[in-house]
């Protein structure tokens, strides 16, 4: 038999969270079966009451999923064929294609190299007559800045629509994620901060038209039973037992996602001597609201050893990493009939082949920290200084 020296450190976890409200999440599970209201029922109307307060936002509309949350908040935003709107090249496609789904025009733009967020200044040269909304997406849990989005947004007559689905409750400058604009879109896809027990995802919104329209359209278009007034209804509601669970684990999140905080600044304190070997970790120019649904490192073209055979390195070392996300949008098969030649968005390419995710959920361990840091500081300096020097140390 082996002793392995350095345990597996999975990409994401989740018994962490689940093992201790086991009891809790049976229990009203339980009590969803007994009363039997599975589509609309009692537990998804308090679920949107406690997620809208949460983001500060005065209505919560529960739906099937992110992307559908970004579809029908946009169009119950008004937002439709002719119109363009403005989002960012890198994102997960799911943006592209809640927006693609309006039947508006969809138009990229490159982000900021330190952030990887939406650069305004970029956006703003991308405004035409036919711009309707602006659709920012707090990547990795970092809002894109509520007073440059406002400010773009207000010289233009412009709509801002959140992709919140990677920053639940983060906040900059005293703004909210979700609260910022007319609505926003949340998931609560399994690993996301709050994640059901499947898919899930609401729309939230200050405005109580936009909220009845989003509450037609997850409904066939129905105004009431049998009364069909919206072409564009469709069937994609929270489940009951869905917005059951996250009723458990919503007073939670706050707390878990301080811990993401903290587990970043751990990162970030022991990763700086990698800087000058060319590993740096994106910019928080959020501060303490970052929520850090990601923590994610550059592999700049100055470091000693690549992208690929980094996170090779660690996966020998036991330490699982993701990338978030390999190809951006515009070149993805899929969207090629979007005319975006590669080139198009130089930032977003080139990070797009730096950028590598580090294990990050509340679970993680100081230990386990150290360790995944300890793997990067061996694979990049090509010494076995750090784990030594920690066990002789003590
Ligand atoms: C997860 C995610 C979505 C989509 O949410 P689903 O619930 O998986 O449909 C949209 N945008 C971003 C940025 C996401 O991370």
């Amino acid at each position: 038999m082996t002793l392995s020296f350095s345990p597996t450190i999975p990409f994401v976890d989740l018994t962490w969270q689940h093992a201790p409200l086991q009891e809790a999440l049976q229990a009203v599970m339980a009590a969803v079966l007994t009363q039997g209201d599975f589509v609309l029922g009692q537990a998804l109307t308090e679920f949107e009451a406690n997620f809208a307060t949460a983001c500060g936002t005065g209505f919560g509309v529960g739906v099937g999923c992110g992307t559908d949350a970004i579809a029908l908040g946009l169009m119950a935003c008004g937002i439709g064929p002719g119109d363009e709107v403005i989002l960012p090249a890198n994102t997960f496609v799911a943006t592209l294609i809640g927006v693609l789904r309006t039947g508006a025009t969809p138009v990229l733009v490159d982000c900021d190299r330190a952030t990887a967020l939406l650069d305004l200044a970029v956006a703003e040269r991308a405004i035409t007559p036919r711009t309707r909304a602006l659709v920012p997406v707090h990547l990795y849990g970092q809002l894109v800045s509520p007073q440059g989005l406002l400010e773009l947004a207000n010289r233009h007559g412009l709509i801002i629509f959140e992709d919140a689905a990677q920053a639940h409750l983060a906040q900059r400058d005293g703004y909210t994620a979700g609260s910022i604009g007319l609505g926003a879109a949340f998931s609560f896809y399994p690993s996301k901060n709050l994640g059901a027990l499947g898919d899930g995802g609401m729309v939230v919104t200050t405005n109580a038209q936009v909220a009845e329209r989003a509450r037609s359209l997850r409904n066939y278009g129905a105004t009431r039973k049998y009364y069909h007034t919206d072409p564009q209804g469709t069937n994609s509601r929270l489940d009951t037992l869905q917005a059951a669970v996250l009723n458990v684990k919503l007073p939670h999140l706050t707390g878990w996602n301080q811990t993401r905080s903290a587990i970043a600044q751990h990162y970030d304190r022991r990763l700086a001597p990698l800087a000058e070997h060319g590993l740096l970790p994106l910019h928080n120019a959020a501060g303490p609201g970052h929520v850090y649904h990601l923590y994610v490192v550059r592999v700049t073209p100055t470091c000693p050893i690549g992208r690929t055979e980094l996170q090779a390195q660690l996966t020998a070392a036991g330490v699982q990493t993701g990338i978030h996300y390999p190809i951006p949008c515009h070149l993805q098969p899929a969207f090629s009939s979007l005319g975006y030649p590669p080139g198009r968005f130089p930032v977003a390419e080139a990070l797009s082949q730096e950028i590598l995710s580090l294990p990050m959920y509340p679970g993680l361990t100081p230990e386990q920290v150290d360790d995944v840091v300890d793997a990067m500081v061996e694979a990049v300096t090509g010494r076995q200084v750090a784990g030594v020097l920690r066990e002789v140390m003590g």
